[in-house]
Protein backbone atom coordinates (compact mmCIF):
# COMPACT_ATOMS: atom_id res chain seq x y z
CA UNK A 1 0.00 0.00 0.00
CA UNK A 2 1.26 3.35 -1.17
CA UNK A 3 1.61 5.97 1.66
CA UNK A 4 -0.12 9.18 2.26
CA UNK A 5 2.80 11.62 2.09
CA UNK A 6 3.89 10.34 -0.94
CA UNK A 7 0.53 10.60 -2.43
CA UNK A 8 0.10 14.28 -1.03
CA UNK A 9 4.01 14.60 -2.60
CA UNK A 10 2.68 13.70 -5.91
CA UNK A 11 -0.70 15.27 -5.40
CA UNK A 12 1.48 18.87 -5.17
CA UNK A 13 3.61 18.08 -7.57
CA UNK A 14 1.16 16.83 -10.00
CA UNK A 15 -0.80 20.49 -9.23
CA UNK A 16 2.86 22.36 -9.90
CA UNK A 17 2.45 20.84 -13.05
CA UNK A 18 -0.96 21.21 -13.94
CA UNK A 19 -0.40 24.79 -13.25
CA UNK A 20 2.58 25.44 -14.94
CA UNK A 21 1.11 23.82 -18.17
CA UNK A 22 -2.05 25.83 -17.93
CA UNK A 23 -0.11 29.24 -18.45
CA UNK A 24 1.28 28.80 -22.00
CA UNK A 25 -2.56 28.33 -23.19
CA UNK A 26 -0.71 30.15 -26.53
CA UNK A 27 1.52 27.34 -26.96
CA UNK A 28 0.12 24.61 -29.99
CA UNK A 29 1.90 21.59 -31.10
CA UNK A 30 1.52 20.77 -34.38
CA UNK A 31 -1.12 17.58 -34.81
CA UNK A 32 -2.89 18.33 -31.88
CA UNK A 33 -6.34 19.35 -31.64
CA UNK A 34 -7.35 22.29 -29.24
CA UNK A 35 -10.66 23.52 -28.81
CA UNK A 36 -12.38 26.78 -27.73
CA UNK A 37 -14.46 26.69 -24.09
CA UNK A 38 -17.31 24.72 -24.98
CA UNK A 39 -15.98 23.15 -28.27
CA UNK A 40 -17.45 25.33 -30.60
CA UNK A 41 -14.30 25.82 -32.55
CA UNK A 42 -12.05 23.58 -33.21
CA UNK A 43 -8.00 24.08 -33.95
CA UNK A 44 -5.55 21.31 -35.62
CA UNK A 45 -2.54 22.70 -34.87
CA UNK A 46 -0.31 22.09 -38.20
CA UNK A 47 3.50 23.04 -39.12
CA UNK A 48 2.99 23.86 -42.83
CA UNK A 49 3.05 27.70 -43.78
CA UNK A 50 -1.00 27.05 -44.84
CA UNK A 51 -4.03 28.23 -43.04
CA UNK A 52 -7.54 26.65 -44.10
CA UNK A 53 -10.51 27.90 -42.42
CA UNK A 54 -14.21 26.65 -42.57
CA UNK A 55 -16.41 29.09 -41.24
CA UNK A 56 -19.68 27.63 -42.36
CA UNK A 57 -19.89 23.65 -42.20
CA UNK A 58 -20.95 23.63 -38.87
CA UNK A 59 -23.92 21.59 -37.00
CA UNK A 60 -24.18 22.34 -33.53
CA UNK A 61 -27.27 23.80 -32.36
CA UNK A 62 -27.29 24.78 -28.84
CA UNK A 63 -30.42 26.04 -27.38
CA UNK A 64 -28.33 28.49 -24.92
CA UNK A 65 -27.46 30.43 -27.89
CA UNK A 66 -30.54 31.45 -29.44
CA UNK A 67 -30.89 31.72 -33.43
CA UNK A 68 -28.92 34.88 -35.02
CA UNK A 69 -32.46 37.04 -36.65
CA UNK A 70 -30.44 40.12 -38.34
CA UNK A 71 -32.04 41.59 -40.98
CA UNK A 72 -30.50 40.39 -44.64
CA UNK A 73 -28.54 37.94 -43.05
CA UNK A 74 -27.45 34.17 -44.34
CA UNK A 75 -27.92 31.63 -42.14
CA UNK A 76 -27.67 28.38 -44.37
CA UNK A 77 -24.70 26.31 -43.91
CA UNK A 78 -22.27 25.41 -46.60
CA UNK A 79 -23.04 21.71 -46.89
CA UNK A 80 -20.12 19.05 -46.12
CA UNK A 81 -17.57 22.17 -46.41
CA UNK A 82 -16.39 20.89 -42.69
CA UNK A 83 -15.69 17.74 -44.10
CA UNK A 84 -14.06 19.06 -47.16
CA UNK A 85 -11.26 21.24 -44.91
CA UNK A 86 -10.74 18.27 -42.86
CA UNK A 87 -10.19 15.78 -46.22
CA UNK A 88 -8.00 18.56 -47.73
CA UNK A 89 -5.66 18.92 -44.77
CA UNK A 90 -5.31 15.28 -44.75
CA UNK A 91 -4.49 15.32 -48.16
CA UNK A 92 -1.97 18.00 -47.61
CA UNK A 93 -0.24 15.57 -45.17
CA UNK A 94 -0.23 12.95 -47.47
CA UNK A 95 1.44 14.94 -49.92
CA UNK A 96 3.81 16.95 -47.82
CA UNK A 97 4.33 14.92 -44.50
CA UNK A 98 3.00 17.83 -42.31
CA UNK A 99 -0.31 19.12 -41.48
CA UNK A 100 -1.59 22.67 -42.42
CA UNK A 101 -3.41 24.52 -39.85
CA UNK A 102 -7.19 24.10 -39.76
CA UNK A 103 -9.91 25.97 -38.05
CA UNK A 104 -13.52 25.11 -38.43
CA UNK A 105 -16.42 26.39 -36.81
CA UNK A 106 -18.65 23.99 -35.55
CA UNK A 107 -21.47 26.25 -34.90
CA UNK A 108 -24.13 26.23 -37.32
CA UNK A 109 -24.64 29.40 -39.19
CA UNK A 110 -27.81 30.28 -37.31
CA UNK A 111 -26.02 30.15 -33.95
CA UNK A 112 -22.62 32.26 -35.22
CA UNK A 113 -21.08 33.67 -38.75
CA UNK A 114 -17.74 32.81 -38.31
CA UNK A 115 -17.72 35.13 -42.12
CA UNK A 116 -18.79 38.56 -40.69
CA UNK A 117 -17.92 40.86 -38.44
CA UNK A 118 -19.07 40.68 -34.67
CA UNK A 119 -21.92 42.34 -34.17
CA UNK A 120 -23.76 40.53 -37.65
CA UNK A 121 -21.38 37.33 -36.90
CA UNK A 122 -22.83 36.78 -33.04
CA UNK A 123 -26.51 38.81 -33.03
CA UNK A 124 -25.29 40.24 -29.61
CA UNK A 125 -25.34 36.53 -28.17
CA UNK A 126 -22.55 36.70 -25.35
CA UNK A 127 -21.34 32.93 -25.81
CA UNK A 128 -21.32 33.31 -29.78
CA UNK A 129 -19.45 36.24 -29.24
CA UNK A 130 -16.75 33.97 -27.41
CA UNK A 131 -16.75 31.23 -30.00
CA UNK A 132 -16.40 34.05 -32.50
CA UNK A 133 -12.75 35.86 -30.62
CA UNK A 134 -11.71 32.34 -30.12
CA UNK A 135 -12.55 31.35 -33.91
CA UNK A 136 -9.90 34.71 -34.87
CA UNK A 137 -7.49 33.63 -31.98
CA UNK A 138 -6.75 30.26 -33.48
CA UNK A 139 -6.79 31.74 -36.91
CA UNK A 140 -4.37 34.22 -35.75
CA UNK A 141 -2.42 32.12 -33.83
CA UNK A 142 -1.92 29.90 -36.98
CA UNK A 143 -0.83 32.40 -38.94
CA UNK A 144 1.64 34.11 -36.18
CA UNK A 145 3.21 30.39 -36.20
CA UNK A 146 3.58 30.29 -39.79
CA UNK A 147 5.04 33.88 -39.99
CA UNK A 148 7.60 33.05 -37.47
CA UNK A 149 9.18 30.28 -39.22
CA UNK A 150 9.03 31.12 -42.94
CA UNK A 151 8.05 35.05 -43.05
CA UNK A 152 5.18 33.97 -45.46
CA UNK A 153 2.05 31.86 -46.02
CA UNK A 154 -1.27 31.20 -47.78
CA UNK A 155 -4.77 31.36 -46.16
CA UNK A 156 -7.90 29.49 -47.55
CA UNK A 157 -10.97 30.56 -46.57
CA UNK A 158 -13.26 27.32 -47.69
CA UNK A 159 -17.25 27.67 -48.66
CA UNK A 160 -20.04 26.15 -50.63
CA UNK A 161 -21.94 28.11 -52.70
CA UNK A 162 -25.81 26.73 -53.77
CA UNK A 163 -25.22 28.67 -57.62
CA UNK A 164 -26.26 27.05 -60.83
CA UNK A 165 -23.17 27.19 -62.13
CA UNK A 166 -20.87 24.41 -61.13
CA UNK A 167 -17.76 25.92 -60.79
CA UNK A 168 -15.26 26.93 -58.12
CA UNK A 169 -15.74 30.88 -57.49
CA UNK A 170 -12.66 32.04 -56.45
CA UNK A 171 -12.50 35.28 -54.57
CA UNK A 172 -9.79 37.50 -54.59
CA UNK A 173 -11.45 40.40 -53.13
CA UNK A 174 -12.31 42.11 -56.67
CA UNK A 175 -15.57 42.79 -57.66
CA UNK A 176 -17.47 40.86 -60.43
CA UNK A 177 -16.81 44.10 -62.83
CA UNK A 178 -13.69 44.36 -61.70
CA UNK A 179 -12.66 41.20 -62.87
CA UNK A 180 -14.54 42.08 -66.35
CA UNK A 181 -12.01 45.25 -66.90
CA UNK A 182 -9.38 44.29 -69.43
CA UNK A 183 -5.85 43.25 -68.60
CA UNK A 184 -4.54 46.54 -69.56
CA UNK A 185 -7.68 48.44 -67.04
CA UNK A 186 -6.57 46.25 -64.24
CA UNK A 187 -3.11 47.25 -64.55
CA UNK A 188 -3.71 50.98 -65.02
CA UNK A 189 -5.86 50.69 -62.13
CA UNK A 190 -3.82 48.75 -59.81
CA UNK A 191 -6.10 46.71 -58.68
CA UNK A 192 -3.53 44.18 -57.55
CA UNK A 193 -3.10 46.24 -54.26
CA UNK A 194 -6.84 45.66 -53.37
CA UNK A 195 -6.48 42.08 -53.90
CA UNK A 196 -6.03 39.25 -51.42
CA UNK A 197 -2.50 38.45 -53.66
CA UNK A 198 -0.89 41.28 -52.99
CA UNK A 199 2.09 40.47 -51.43
CA UNK A 200 2.59 38.76 -54.84
CA UNK A 201 3.55 41.84 -56.18
CA UNK A 202 6.61 42.63 -55.22
CA UNK A 203 7.60 38.90 -55.11
CA UNK A 204 6.10 37.80 -58.60
CA UNK A 205 8.43 36.05 -61.30
CA UNK A 206 9.90 38.43 -63.43
CA UNK A 207 7.27 39.20 -65.95
CA UNK A 208 4.58 38.03 -64.03
CA UNK A 209 1.42 40.61 -64.77
CA UNK A 210 -1.35 40.96 -62.18
CA UNK A 211 -4.04 39.29 -64.49
CA UNK A 212 -1.83 36.92 -65.45
CA UNK A 213 -1.45 35.65 -61.18
CA UNK A 214 -5.43 36.05 -61.27
CA UNK A 215 -6.57 34.53 -64.30
CA UNK A 216 -3.81 33.30 -66.86
CA UNK A 217 -2.55 29.75 -67.06
CA UNK A 218 -0.36 29.84 -64.04
CA UNK A 219 -2.80 31.32 -61.66
CA UNK A 220 -4.62 29.59 -58.91
CA UNK A 221 -7.82 28.94 -61.08
CA UNK A 222 -5.87 28.46 -63.89
CA UNK A 223 -4.42 25.31 -62.02
CA UNK A 224 -7.23 24.25 -60.92
CA UNK A 225 -8.56 24.30 -64.70
CA UNK A 226 -6.28 22.13 -65.08
CA UNK A 227 -6.65 19.39 -62.92
CA UNK A 228 -10.70 19.16 -64.23
CA UNK A 229 -12.57 21.72 -61.85
CA UNK A 230 -13.72 24.72 -63.77
CA UNK A 231 -13.50 28.08 -61.87
CA UNK A 232 -14.09 31.77 -62.61
CA UNK A 233 -11.71 33.56 -62.95
CA UNK A 234 -9.40 31.16 -65.07
CA UNK A 235 -8.53 30.86 -68.56
CA UNK A 236 -11.70 29.46 -69.77
CA UNK A 237 -13.74 31.71 -67.62
CA UNK A 238 -12.03 34.82 -66.89
CA UNK A 239 -14.62 36.71 -65.33
CA UNK A 240 -18.13 36.30 -64.43
CA UNK A 241 -20.69 37.84 -66.84
CA UNK A 242 -23.43 40.37 -65.58
CA UNK A 243 -26.49 37.69 -65.11
CA UNK A 244 -23.21 35.02 -63.53
CA UNK A 245 -23.83 34.89 -59.45
CA UNK A 246 -20.18 35.29 -57.76
CA UNK A 247 -18.68 35.53 -54.36
CA UNK A 248 -16.16 37.43 -54.36
CA UNK A 249 -14.30 36.93 -50.86
CA UNK A 250 -15.41 38.47 -47.64
CA UNK A 251 -14.89 39.08 -44.02
CA UNK A 252 -12.32 36.57 -43.09
CA UNK A 253 -10.33 36.91 -46.45
CA UNK A 254 -10.37 40.53 -46.14
CA UNK A 255 -8.34 40.05 -42.83
CA UNK A 256 -6.48 37.65 -43.04
CA UNK A 257 -5.19 38.18 -46.43
CA UNK A 258 -2.64 40.68 -47.68
CA UNK A 259 -4.92 43.77 -48.90
CA UNK A 260 -4.40 45.32 -45.67
CA UNK A 261 -0.40 44.65 -45.78
CA UNK A 262 -0.20 41.46 -44.43
CA UNK A 263 2.37 39.25 -45.16
CA UNK A 264 0.06 35.92 -46.00
CA UNK A 265 -1.57 35.96 -49.46
CA UNK A 266 -4.66 34.10 -50.28
CA UNK A 267 -8.25 33.45 -51.21
CA UNK A 268 -11.94 32.27 -50.49
CA UNK A 269 -13.13 29.05 -52.72
CA UNK A 270 -16.49 28.75 -52.80
CA UNK A 271 -16.79 25.26 -53.61
CA UNK A 272 -19.82 23.98 -56.51
CA UNK A 273 -22.06 20.87 -55.06
CA UNK A 274 -21.33 18.43 -58.30
CA UNK A 275 -18.00 16.27 -58.34
CA UNK A 276 -16.89 18.61 -55.42
CA UNK A 277 -18.68 18.44 -52.34
CA UNK A 278 -21.78 16.07 -52.79
CA UNK A 279 -20.18 12.69 -51.54
CA UNK A 280 -17.08 11.61 -49.83
CA UNK A 281 -15.43 10.40 -52.81
CA UNK A 282 -15.65 13.58 -54.58
CA UNK A 283 -14.48 15.59 -51.89
CA UNK A 284 -10.88 13.50 -51.76
CA UNK A 285 -10.56 13.53 -55.88
CA UNK A 286 -11.47 17.45 -55.18
CA UNK A 287 -9.03 17.68 -51.91
CA UNK A 288 -6.40 16.00 -53.57
CA UNK A 289 -6.43 18.22 -56.99
CA UNK A 290 -6.46 21.14 -54.90
CA UNK A 291 -3.45 19.83 -52.79
CA UNK A 292 -1.61 19.36 -56.12
CA UNK A 293 -2.91 23.02 -57.49
CA UNK A 294 -1.85 24.76 -53.93
CA UNK A 295 1.66 22.94 -54.09
CA UNK A 296 2.38 23.75 -57.68
CA UNK A 297 1.29 27.67 -56.86
CA UNK A 298 3.38 27.75 -53.73
CA UNK A 299 6.63 26.05 -55.75
CA UNK A 300 6.08 29.11 -58.47
CA UNK A 301 5.69 31.79 -56.40
CA UNK A 302 6.64 31.60 -52.77
CA UNK A 303 9.09 28.07 -51.55
CA UNK A 304 10.75 27.24 -54.65
CA UNK A 305 10.71 23.51 -54.21
CA UNK A 306 8.46 22.52 -51.14
CA UNK A 307 9.07 19.12 -50.85
CA UNK A 308 12.56 20.21 -49.43
CA UNK A 309 11.42 23.94 -47.76
CA UNK A 310 7.73 23.67 -46.29
CA UNK A 311 7.99 20.43 -44.25
CA UNK A 312 11.21 20.56 -43.45
CA UNK A 313 12.09 24.12 -42.89
CA UNK A 314 10.49 23.34 -38.89
CA UNK A 315 13.85 20.86 -38.38
CA UNK A 316 10.45 17.98 -37.86
CA UNK A 317 10.62 14.78 -39.99
CA UNK A 318 8.04 13.69 -42.45
CA UNK A 319 6.86 10.80 -39.78
CA UNK A 320 4.04 10.95 -38.37
CA UNK A 321 3.61 12.17 -34.44
CA UNK A 322 5.40 9.42 -32.13
CA UNK A 323 2.65 10.05 -29.81
CA UNK A 324 -0.76 11.27 -30.06
CA UNK A 325 -3.46 11.44 -27.78
CA UNK A 326 -6.86 13.40 -28.68
CA UNK A 327 -8.75 15.11 -28.50
CA UNK A 328 -7.59 16.99 -26.01
CA UNK A 329 -9.39 18.55 -23.84
CA UNK A 330 -11.20 15.18 -23.81
CA UNK A 331 -14.91 14.72 -22.53
CA UNK A 332 -15.98 11.15 -21.49
CA UNK A 333 -13.11 9.14 -23.87
CA UNK A 334 -10.12 9.72 -25.95
CA UNK A 335 -8.26 7.69 -28.25
CA UNK A 336 -4.20 7.10 -28.29
CA UNK A 337 -1.77 5.77 -30.58
CA UNK A 338 1.98 5.70 -30.87
CA UNK A 339 4.44 4.86 -33.72
CA UNK A 340 7.45 3.47 -32.20
CA UNK A 341 9.72 2.91 -35.45
CA UNK A 342 10.77 -0.54 -33.33
CA UNK A 343 7.24 -1.36 -33.34
CA UNK A 344 7.56 -1.87 -29.41
CA UNK A 345 4.18 -1.37 -27.41
CA UNK A 346 3.97 0.80 -24.63
CA UNK A 347 2.10 1.03 -21.51
CA UNK A 348 -0.19 3.81 -21.34
CA UNK A 349 -0.79 5.32 -17.42
CA UNK A 350 -3.58 8.07 -17.02
CA UNK A 351 -2.79 9.85 -13.26
CA UNK A 352 -5.61 11.89 -11.20
CA UNK A 353 -5.15 15.32 -10.12
CA UNK A 354 -3.77 13.60 -6.52
CA UNK A 355 -1.08 11.45 -8.21
CA UNK A 356 -3.83 8.07 -8.79
CA UNK A 357 -3.78 5.98 -11.10
CA UNK A 358 -6.41 6.01 -12.80
CA UNK A 359 -6.12 3.69 -15.95
CA UNK A 360 -3.31 1.35 -17.31
CA UNK A 361 -2.69 -0.27 -20.64
CA UNK A 362 -1.01 -1.84 -22.82
CA UNK A 363 -0.80 0.52 -25.85
CA UNK A 364 0.47 -1.25 -29.26
CA UNK A 365 2.43 0.26 -31.78
CA UNK A 366 0.17 2.00 -34.97
CA UNK A 367 -2.70 1.33 -33.50
CA UNK A 368 -5.98 3.30 -32.05
CA UNK A 369 -6.87 2.48 -28.88
CA UNK A 370 -10.33 3.93 -27.68
CA UNK A 371 -9.77 4.61 -23.70
CA UNK A 372 -13.30 5.76 -22.18
CA UNK A 373 -12.74 7.77 -18.85
CA UNK A 374 -15.58 9.19 -16.61
CA UNK A 375 -13.09 10.95 -14.36
CA UNK A 376 -13.77 14.94 -14.87
CA UNK A 377 -10.88 16.72 -14.47
CA UNK A 378 -7.44 16.85 -16.08
CA UNK A 379 -5.06 14.34 -15.94
CA UNK A 380 -1.26 13.54 -16.09
CA UNK A 381 -0.97 10.03 -19.25
CA UNK A 382 2.45 8.84 -18.88
CA UNK A 383 4.26 6.29 -21.44
CA UNK A 384 6.65 4.09 -20.36
CA UNK A 385 8.54 1.71 -22.48
CA UNK A 386 10.30 -1.51 -20.83
CA UNK A 387 9.18 0.01 -17.99
CA UNK A 388 11.43 3.71 -18.87
CA UNK A 389 9.36 6.38 -18.93
CA UNK A 390 9.30 8.01 -21.93
CA UNK A 391 6.49 10.44 -22.90
CA UNK A 392 4.40 12.35 -20.66
CA UNK A 393 0.97 14.83 -21.09
CA UNK A 394 -1.40 16.68 -19.74
CA UNK A 395 -4.95 15.44 -20.46
CA UNK A 396 -7.62 18.49 -20.15
CA UNK A 397 -10.91 17.75 -19.72
CA UNK A 398 -14.07 19.57 -21.24
CA UNK A 399 -15.64 22.19 -18.70
ZN1 LIG B 1 -20.00 30.32 -46.89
Amino acid sequence: MINKSFLTSAGFILLFILSVLRLPAQQYDAGQTYFGASQYIEYLAGELPIVITAPHGGYLEPTSIPDRDCSGCSYARDTYTQELARTLAEALEARTGCLPHLVINRLHRKKLDANREIVEAADGDPQAEIAWTEWHHFIESAQAQALQRFGKGFYIDLHGHGHDIQRLELGYLLTSSELRLSDSALMARQLLSESSIRTLAGNAPQGMTFPELLRGPSSFGGLLEARGYPSVPAPAMPFPTTAEPYFNGGYNTGRYCSRDGDAFDGLQIECNWVGVRDNAANRQRFADSLTSALMTFLEMYYFGDVSTSLCMQSGVNATPPEFHIYPNPRCDRFYAEQHDPTGATWQLVVYDFFGQILIQDELPANETLEIPLKYQRDCLVVLRRNGQVIRSQMLFYCR
